[in-house]
């Protein structure tokens, strides 16, 4: 049985293999939060597009400006001015913070470090060549490639976009992710649940889950444990980038999933790992796309969508996949789980001296409430049969 990161890699390079590049779409800045830049933005002109002051102070020739020294004050600067005046030797400019540096000058002394005497400016201290300067082009040349084909478009990566005069962007447009629930006992959310039969939430957390690994959810409802409805519904989501089932691939008798899409073609990848929970889920391609069918039971589902869904998402979008990023915590309650198998905990995470972590109190793969409450999971690997308290574990906090 494969690992986890065996899995997540066989995803990332079978989609990774499989992905064209998706089309693309213009927007307005503000409208790409989120969104993958189809092209790469180039610096329009040079950053800083001057020499810039770092400082509010006296622009100055570090040469002629030892300490004690007194500069005759022979103008002044702010943002935005033009630097029509020329320090000489012996001479200074006030100048402000984001001020142009006037001709002549290579320094800035702050102004904490001088004392006014009329129109002449005592120095405290020795001033470097280059101090409290930013020189014109020393973050981006013009031209030069500020941001990636791929990137996905965050705060910075906007007000870099903004910066460099990009008020249309070209991004990727978001892939469609279909989602069919499946099982005889799910109700939609909205109805009301006979007394065996449970509302459907892993469409829900699913069509969440997608949205935030920039996909776009296309939900199909629900599929009876019926052959026929079943592949109906299945046909129906593979006119999407990619289809996300849930339920009906473990080992009952009506676990259908399987058979159904193998009867439509499919190539499977994997149809177990070895985590839990999420042991029996399942990958493979159907008619050129993409298919997880991930276990039925809410927390299996949420798990195994972080640590499998997610990269291929990522690549249907055209980003690229960010690693699974595992942090290190305290243990602060030992713990036991059966081994041969990496457990999913859903935990709760908190800084105290360090990073501490203690599992939720849970009834396993179905209790959505312990996952609704947990800010993190808690990764036991497969050969730790106990872990105590006081150790250190990893956790993954994302998505949570
Ligand atoms: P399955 O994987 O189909 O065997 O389902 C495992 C468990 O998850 C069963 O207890 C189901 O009732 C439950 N389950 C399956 N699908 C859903 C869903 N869409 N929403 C909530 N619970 C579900
Ligand atoms: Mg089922």
């Amino acid at each position: 049985m494969l690992s986890y990161q065996q899995a997540r890699q066989t995803v990332i390079e079978k989609v990774g293999g499989a992905a064209g590049r998706p089309e693309r779409e213009l927007l307005a800045l503000e409208q790409g939060l989120e969104r993958v830049l189809a092209e790469e933005l180039l610096a329009d002109r040079d950053y800083p597009p001057f020499d810039r002051s770092l400082r509010d102070g006296y622009a100055l020739q570090s040469g002629n400006s030892g300490p004690g020294a007194a500069l005759r004050l022979i103008g002044e600067l702010k943002a935005g001015d033009a630097p029509e005046v020329r320090v000489e030797p012996g001479t200074c400019v006030q100048i402000m913070t984001g001020a142009a540096l006037p001709g002549g000058a290579d320094a800035v002394v702050m102004i904490e470090h001088t004392r006014r005497e009329g129109d002449l400016v005592r120095l405290d201290r020795a001033v470097a060549a280059g101090q409290h300067v930013v020189p014109r082009g020393s973050e981006q040349k013009a031209g030069n490639r500020v941001l990636p084909a791929g990137t996905r478009l965050g705060f910075a990566q906007l007000a870099a976009a903004a910066q460099v005069g990009c008020a249309k962007v070209p991004v990727y447009r978001k892939p469609r992710i279909a989602i069919l629930s499946t099982g005889d006992e799910v109700v939609d959310f909205r109805s009301a649940p006979g007394p065996f039969e449970i509302r459907n939430s892993n469409s829900v957390s699913l069509a969440a889950q997608v949205s935030l690994a920039g996909g776009s959810p296309l939900p199909l409802g629900n599929a009876r444990d019926r052959v026929g409805e079943l592949r109906a519904k299945i046909s129906e989501g593979l006119a999407a980038e990619a289809l996300l089932l849930s339920g009906g691939v473990s080992m009952g008798k009506y676990d259908l999933v399987e058979p159904v899409l193998g009867e439509l073609g499919a190539e499977f990848l994997f149809d177990a790992v070895a985590i839990r929970p999420g042991k029996p889920v399942v990958f493979g391609f159907c008619r050129g796309k993409p298919v997880f069918g991930l276990p039925g039971n809410p927390v299996s589902t949420m798990v195994t969508f972080e640590l499998f869904v997610r990269p291929a998402i990522e690549l249907l979008s055209g980003a690229v996949p960010g690693p699974l990023v595992l942090v290190p915590a305290r243990l602060t309650a030992g713990l036991r789980e059966k081994p041969g198998l990496a457990h999913f905990l859903p935990a709760r995470a908190e800084w105290q001296q360090g990073l501490e972590v203690a599992p939720l109190p849970w009834q396993g793969s179905g209790d959505v409430v312990a996952m609704a409450r947990a800010n993190c999971l808690l990764v036991v690997p497969p050969d730790r049969e106990r872990i105590e308290a006081g150790e250190s574990v990893e956790i993954l906090p994302r998505g949570l």
